[in-house]
């Protein structure tokens, strides 16, 4: 059920079997799988995901190349209703062990926000990442391309930007080196360092030897018209025509609510079992969120198998069969 504030109240006492913090593509899928289980689920997400930002999901097996990720999300969610789970639309703060369960604190709305406290014996943190973007002094023209031509993801796109013109946009010198796999599809690229960072000698000559263009100058603003990006101006009002680009800037891990609990990591990523179980026995993260690829097939296939370890878990510890009546 899509829980309402007014609602909250009936829940209040409820100990769900899996808290799942995040509905994009991996906490719906493990919320479809554990419905499915005869598991009570409730799922928090606070809206924007990756798979939303996708504007076209080109490589799932079964669904048309030019499907939005918000259809996905769309359709994922009206199952996981179907099936009864539960759905809260706020932002989890923060996850206390307390031993058999978690107590998870979420917020819910922005201003004047109120907190309520929800219990679980499993969590699954399926609360993914969100990618930096070239800080411009206008955001919005910025935003106007993301996603679009202005790619964020090589595997994902690699295959669109085949035989371009494609900018590539880094904030470090070792994120421009994404431009060699980016080469695998298109030789015409240029680098540009928005006049952040400095690029060592030894990189500059393996650019060069690749040739690929380097530019080192700020960059005033992207050019191009409903939301096709087709260059850049630079800040002395050069314009560099690009047919495509792609963001090598890192991203940001949305994992603060796990901040009181030790779990291991891999840079931001959490380090999980072949089973998506963390370091923590009844916490596994799925999706973007653990060390893995970050595509939608990975972020499914993750949900299918957490949630089947959990029942693994859950029906061994319980022994019998459970009443789908009792599954809430
Ligand atoms: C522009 C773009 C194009 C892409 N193209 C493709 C493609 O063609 N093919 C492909 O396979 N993949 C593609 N990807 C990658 C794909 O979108 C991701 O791999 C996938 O969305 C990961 O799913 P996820 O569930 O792990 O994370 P997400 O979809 O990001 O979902 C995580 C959810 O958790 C929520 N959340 C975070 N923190 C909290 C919190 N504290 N409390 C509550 N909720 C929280 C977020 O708001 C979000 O809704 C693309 C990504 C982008 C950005």
């Amino acid at each position: 059920m899509q829980l309402t504030k007014a609602m909250l109240n009936q829940r209040a006492d409820q100990v769900y079997d899996v808290l799942v913090v995040g509905g994009g593509a991996a906490g719906l899928s493990a919320g479809i799988y554990l419905q499915r289980y005869l598991l009570s689920t409730l799922i928090v997400d606070k809206g924007k995901a990756r798979s939303f930002w996708m504007q076209e999901l080109h490589n799932y097996l079964g669904l048309p190349p030019d499907t939005p990720g918000r259809e996905v999300l769309k359709q994922g969610k009206a199952h996981y209703l179907d099936l009864d789970g539960d759905y809260l639309n706020a932002y989890v703060e923060e996850v206390i062990d307390e031993g058999e369960t978690f107590a998870v604190r979420v917020r819910l709305g922005r201003q004047n926000p109120t907190y309520r406290t929800f219990r679980s014996r499993y969590l699954i943190a399926a609360s993914g990442i969100i990618d930096h973007l070239p800080q411009l002094a206008n955001m919005q023209n910025v935003f106007d391309y993301a996603g679009h031509n202005l790619h964020v993801c090589l595997i994902c796109d690699g295959y669109e930007m085949r035989d371009q013109r494609a900018g590539v946009f880094g904030s470090s010198p070792g994120s421009l080196e994404v431009a060699f796999p980016l080469g695998w599809f298109t030789p015409h690229i240029t680098l540009f360092t928005n006049g952040d960072f400095e690029v060592d000698q030894e990189r500059r000559d393996r650019f060069s030897d690749a040739g690929y263009r380097l530019i080192e100058q700020p960059i005033k603003q992207f050019l191009g018209e409903n939301h096709v990006m087709s260059g850049v101006e630079l800040a002395d009002g050069t314009i560099v025509e690009l047919d495509t680009g792609l963001i090598s800037m890192g991203s940001k891990y949305h994992a603060d609510y796990l901040k009181g609990i030790e779990l291991e990591y891999n840079g931001g990523n959490l380090v999980t079992d072949p089973m998506n179980r963390t370091s923590h026995p009844r916490i596994f993260a799925v999706g973007d969120l653990k060390v893995g690829m970050n595509q939608v097939a990975i972020a499914a296939a993750d949900g299918a198998q957490a949630a089947t370890q959990i029942w693994r878990d859950i029906r061994r510890a319980e022994g019998t069969r459970r009443p789908a009546a009792i599954a809430a």
